[in-house]
């Protein structure tokens, strides 16, 4: 098989058992090349057209609120009978998402969960955190910002379920250009996690960004210093019993 008929299945967590030596170099050996980790940090501009930005922000504007302390979210199934019109252009969002995934994952996703969010110049930022999976050091702790800031190098590290496991993937669609900052920055994660690549981007309208929800995938957001900046924050699983039919 070729390597894209054998695609790189690091949807879950790379399933590291508790207790097992997994930190250091000898993981960094272990661990993908870095190439192959931003292989699956898919990004792809314009996929959605302005209009479908506008809207989706002007649903948010409209329902959701503006509050510092958090990212705002909207829910999309509170959407449902709210804005009819707003619910099914983001279904719509979601089925496109949903189609990547299939074939740039080779997985049959449904969506777990979805919102609309917000962040507020000098409010909320998103702390450093996987989607499906935290690492955990004896040592250091469970925090990944305290890992990062104690440099913590330790090789008893272990990488265990977060309280989402179930999501195999993430997608971050932004919204909207009408801020500075708040960016997203990928690869300062803790221990090895921090140490295989780093990409920063900043947000612009139309702008998907598609990744595995596991541990290689550490990410945060920088402050948001001026403005409103909106997205639509999506996740996926190959679990049915977690898959989301707005009901
Ligand atoms: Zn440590």
């Amino acid at each position: 098989m070729s390597d894209v008929d054998r695609p790189w299945q690091i949807t879950q967590t790379t399933g590291v058992e508790p207790g097992a030596t997994t930190g250091g170099d000898a993981a960094l050996a272990r661990l993908p090349e870095r190439e192959e980790v931003l292989d699956h940090l898919v990004i792809v501009e314009h996929f959605v057209d302005d209009a479908t930005c506008d809207q989706l922000v002007e649903s948010h504007r409209r329902f959701g609120r503006l509050d510092a302390t958090s990212d705002n979210a909207l829910g999309l199934g509170s959407l449902r009978h709210l804005d009819p019109a707003g619910f099914d252009r983001a279904r719509s969002v979601l089925a496109r998402m949903e189609a990547l995934i299939r074939s740039r994952f080779r997985e049959a996703v449904g969506h777990d969960h979805a919102v609309l969010c917000a962040l507020t110049a000098g409010g909320f930022q998103h702390v450093l955190h996987a989607d499906n999976a935290i690492v955990i050091c004896p040592q250091h702790g469970s925090q990944p910002e305290q890992l990062v800031h104690a440099g913590c190098s330790c090789t008893d590290i272990r990488v265990a379920p977060n309280h989402t496991p179930w999501r195999t993937h993430s997608a971050l669609l932004y919204l909207s250009d009408a801020h500075t900052g708040g960016h997203i920055v990928f690869g300062e994660g803790p221990n090895v996690y921090g140490r295989i690549y780093r990409k920063e981007l900043a947000p612009v309208h139309g702008l998907l960004v598609l990744f595995p929800s596991n541990e290689l995938y550490f990410h945060h957001t920088t402050v948001v210093e001026s403005g409103v900046r909106y997205s639509m924050n999506c996740w996926f699983t190959t679990d049915p019993d977690h898959m989301s039919s707005f009901a």
